[in-house]
């Protein structure tokens, strides 16, 4: 990304130290990072004892900020850290208005906390019709997010999609003495994907129509993929062990990538840009991809997200499946790989560590 520069972390083993680990796979994975990153691991359990953070998640949409952050809550602490997205916190109140008792406690809340130039009657309405014309006020979406912390008690917080606006940004530099969390350090995550790489998981992404599970045919399949003669494609088929399985499907318009979002990533990358010049606060920067000439130094094979390709084999009638590193041109033209989530969160910890001074 322009302006700013996103140093490549480096996660390699050491000489002599080599593991191997399959980064799908949940136990493999917590082997993976108390390989990587054990001791850190150790000393943010220790500090989430007595103490919290809040971290303010910025990237452009779907740079993978819920990920990072659910996988970082799985691996440090289920019980002290939380994720907030605040767009799914405002698409849960489509519930809270259909209901007549939860609506009046939604108001009643707001009479007290809303301050702002906006009439409350309107937003309500703008609300109910789901209508985006209005755009739900930085006064209101602060007051919401107030309460939906005080409601999680005092934990570590990963905030995704505050600040979203210009205005925003000057109200996260105070936002946590609003939720009175004075002594305890916030910090700024900075996450950099190249365009490409959202354009293409969101051109291959495909969904389950029962649990809306989602992957991906090129980068993250499924254990279990079909051909089907008919059509003469290759379909996954949802593993989701609650789910009883079926056909994943493409979703209407994602063939169009990141078209319809260009603006919304242009903005998001504006806000970095803003929070990146203020002084006095602590950040944190994640990359997710690394200049193919780089890899070899700074990571180890399995850490790299690979590309999946299929062929139908007649003879034995099943699916065969390779496997070869992404490859794709970041914002600069420049050949690059992906990194799978794991190594990511491992520099999320290290810095994090760093920053707070552990
Ligand atoms: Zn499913």
């Amino acid at each position: 990304m322009q302006d700013i520069e996103f140093e490549v972390f480096n996660t390699k083993s050491e000489d002599g130290k080599q593991g191997k680990f399959d980064l799908t796979d949940s136990v493999q994975r917590k082997e993976y990072f108390e390989f990587k990153a054990g001791p850190e691991i150790e000393k943010l359990k220790e500090y989430l004892k007595d103490n919290t953070f809040i971290v303010y998640l910025l990237g452009k949409k779907s740079s993978g900020k819920g990920t990072y952050a659910k996988m970082f809550k799985e691996i440090v602490s289920p019980d002290k850290v939380e994720h907030l997205s605040i767009g799914d916190m405002i698409r849960s109140f489509d519930e809270v208005l259909r209901d007549e008792a939860k609506k009046q406690e939604l108001i009643e809340f707001l009479k007290q906390k809303y301050r702002g130039p906006t009439p409350l009657q309107d937003i309500i309405k703008a609300m109910e019709e789901r209508s985006t014309k209005v755009l739900l006020p930085s006064e209101l979406i602060l007051a919401l997010t107030e309460r939906e912390i005080t409601r999680m008690g005092k934990k570590a917080i990963f905030l995704d999609g505050f600040p979203r606006d210009l205005d925003q940004v000057s109200y996260s530099l105070f936002f946590k003495n609003l939720i009175d969390y004075r002594e305890d350090p916030d910090i700024f995550v900075m996450i950099d994907v190249p365009t490409n790489i959202i354009d293409q998981r969101v051109k291959t992404r495909v969904i389950c129509p029962l649990c809306n599970t989602s992957r991906s045919l090129k980068l993250l399949p499924t254990k279990k993929i079909e051909y089907d003669e008919a059509d003469k494609k290759f379909h996954l088929i949802c593993d989701n062990p609650a789910c009883t399985g079926a056909r994943m499907v493409t979703k209407e318009g994602d063939e169009n990538g990141i078209e319809p979002i260009r603006a919304r990533l242009d903005k998001d990358e504006m806000l970095m840009g803003q929070v990146y010049k203020m002084h006095g606060i602590k950040k944190v920067f994640l990359r997710n991809s690394i200049p193919v000439e780089k890899v070899k130094e700074f990571t180890d094979d399995y850490e790299i997200t690979p590309e999946y390709s299929y062929k139908w084999n007649e003879q034995d009638k099943k699916v065969d499946v390779e496997e070869k590193p992404w490859e794709v041109k970041d914002d600069e033209g420049r050949d690059c790989n992906s990194l799978m989530p794991p190594p990511v969160v491992v520099s999320l910890i290290k810095q994090l560590v760093a920053v707070l001074g552990l």
